[in-house]
């Protein structure tokens, strides 16, 4: 067969169209904007010390489930591949001054609660039991459900006996408004402090329920080390690549994708097109706006209802080890400014299990600070402003963090230097994410649990993946790169390979 399948982006989503359309059969060519694959689930080294840019948590590393199997097939996991359990999920500061831990033991889990409030003995129940019914849900990582089979409806559907009597209750409120169910304001501390704003309950649920499980190790090596394995896995395979790449319109022929215009004006041809990128990218850029997509136009006009988030991440590089910083921690600091608003909590993660991250003896201490759509205008506003005006600012908030740090970690105090910062600006000028958002829009109960069909009504040919059409993340990434190529199988009635 010499049909030729474009792939626009090659992150996690691209690369997996790309892989399964290979060994499918077709002729695939990557088309990649910036000079490395990988997107946002990348890392680079600095000042003799590696940034992992992604992955905290990888959903997916349960062998029992289907997505394991995916990311085997695409050579990002395997048995080969070591992870290791985050456990505590978190650590965080509670508003009365002690450190809950997030244990993943749901025994250790229960009394910890319990001792922070012993009044709420039924909620904690309640929350325990969810986690457990929500760790056996499959994910739906097989097949697009519209082209599956009745045996795997009702196989999926069979995960979920256990969910369906409480879907409603936990994907019909946010979190913040599950977190009233406990008198304790400490525990009403922890359920919000880890997930953005406006969240739904069950995304809570189930995201620590599969941590139970053993779902959402670790990788070894993290994201490059797993995002190359994928690459290697894809030249195997013989599949094709160019990065500098830039597309910038699909080429569209009597209701068909028919190719693809580089910046530059370069014309390539092909039998089908899969677009991974960002949904503004996709319908206003590369298409002129000319087609009507409900789901992505709903999102991406209604901003109260469908709200991104992101985070300006600034890298530590320390000398010694970490001592009793948890391996994920949300800890109180004194506050400081970033962009317009004041900050005073910072979610730590250290790298110190990975010794090729930092020279010998020394360490990396990740910190994250949540940001919204307006702080994103923010960063924005002093890129556009100048160079200088958007480095001096990521500067005064480093300088004022490293300030911080020193105070709240003593023993590191002198021996910390400020590797990188990233905002959501950078992720926005890298990866075209829309608002510097690097997990699409936030889930919250009015987005319900919808997913993207995968294609844009009225255009022949052109099939739609990336994190944006599910829910944002690695595994909505893989995923949604599994069910374009699917789809394209199906429409072409060719048979879809996957090992
Ligand atoms: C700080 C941080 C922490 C994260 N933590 C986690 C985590 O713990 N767990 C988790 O599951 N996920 C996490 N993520 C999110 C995860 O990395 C992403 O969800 C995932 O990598 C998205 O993959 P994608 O392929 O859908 O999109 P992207 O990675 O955005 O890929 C799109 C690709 O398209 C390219 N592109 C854009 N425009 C064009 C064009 N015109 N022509 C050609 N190519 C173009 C981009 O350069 C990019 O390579 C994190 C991300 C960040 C940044």
């Amino acid at each position: 067969m010499n049909q030729r399948v474009l792939v626009i982006g090659g992150g996690i989503s691209g690369l997996t169209s790309a892989i399964y359309a290979r060994k499918s059969g077709f002729d695939t060519l990557i088309l990649e904007s910036t000079v490395n694959l990988g997107g946002e689930c990348t890392g680079w080294d600095r000042q003799g010390f590696h940034i992992d840019n992604s992955i905290h948590w990888l959903l997916g590393t349960d062998p029992y489930q289907d997505l394991y199997k995916v990311w085997c097939q695409v050579g990002a996991l395997g048995p080969d591949v070591k992870t290791t359990p985050l456990d505590p999920f978190f650590a965080t500061d509670t508003p009365s001054g002690r450190k809950f831990h997030m244990y993943l033991d749901l025994d250790k889990l229960r009394a910890e609660m319990i001792s922070f409030g012993p009044e709420d003995e039924e909620a904690i129940d309640e929350f325990i039991s969810a986690l457990q019914a929500y760790g056996l849900m499959l994910q739906n990582a097989e097949v697009p459900m519209e082209i599956s089979s009745l045996r795997y409806k009702l196989r999926f559907v069979w995960s979920m006996r256990k969910v369906i009597p409480i879907h409603r209750k936990f994907a019909t409120i946010t979190i913040e408004e599950y977190s009233r169910r406990f008198k304790s304001e400490d525990l009403r501390f922890v359920m919000n402090c880890y997930f953005p704003k406006g969240y739904y309950a069950e995304a809570l649920l189930y995201i620590l329920g599969y941590a139970v499980k053993g779902n959402t190790n670790l990788p070894e090596g993290g994201s490059l080390a797993l995002e190359q394995r994928m690459e290697r896995k894809y030249a195997e395979l013989g599949g094709k690549v160019r990065t500098s790449a830039p597309v910038e319109k699909i080429i569209v022929k009597d209701g068909k994708a028919v190719g693809v215009q580089l910046r530059g004006g370069e014309i390539l041809e092909a039998e089908y097109v899969i677009s991974s990128v960002s949904p503004q990218l996709l319908l206003d850029k590369m298409l002129d706006g000319r087609f009507e997509d409900g789901f992505f136009h709903s999102r991406l006009r209604d901003r109260r209802n469908f709200p991104t988030f992101s985070n300006t991440v600034v890298y530590i590089g320390c000398e010694g080890d970490p001592g009793d910083i948890d391996s994920t921690a949300i800890l109180k600091v004194k506050p400081f400014r970033i962009g317009r608003r004041l900050h005073d909590h910072v979610l730590f993660h250290h790298y110190a299990d990975e010794p090729h991250f930092a020279p010998k003896g020394h360490f990396v201490l990740q910190c994250l600070m949540m940001q919204y759509e307006a702080d994103f205008e923010t960063w924005k506003r002093y890129h556009e402003e100048s160079a200088a005006r958007y480095r001096e600012e990521k500067k005064i908030m480093a300088d004022a963090l490293l300030q911080r740090l020193s105070e709240k970690f003593p023993h590191l105090a002198g021996k910390m230097k400020v590797l990188e910062v990233t905002t959501p600006m950078s992720f926005h000028k890298r990866c075209g994410s829309h608002k510097g958002s690097y997990m699409s829009f936030i889930r919250t109960p009015y987005a319900g649990t919808a997913s993207h069909t995968g294609r844009i009504p009225g255009l022949k040919n052109l099939y739609v993946g990336g994190q944006w059409t599910i829910c944002g993340g690695m595994p909505c990434a893989v995923m949604s790169g599994r069910f374009a190529t699917q789809r394209l199988c199906h429409d072409a009635k060719v048979p879809f390979v996957q090992d």
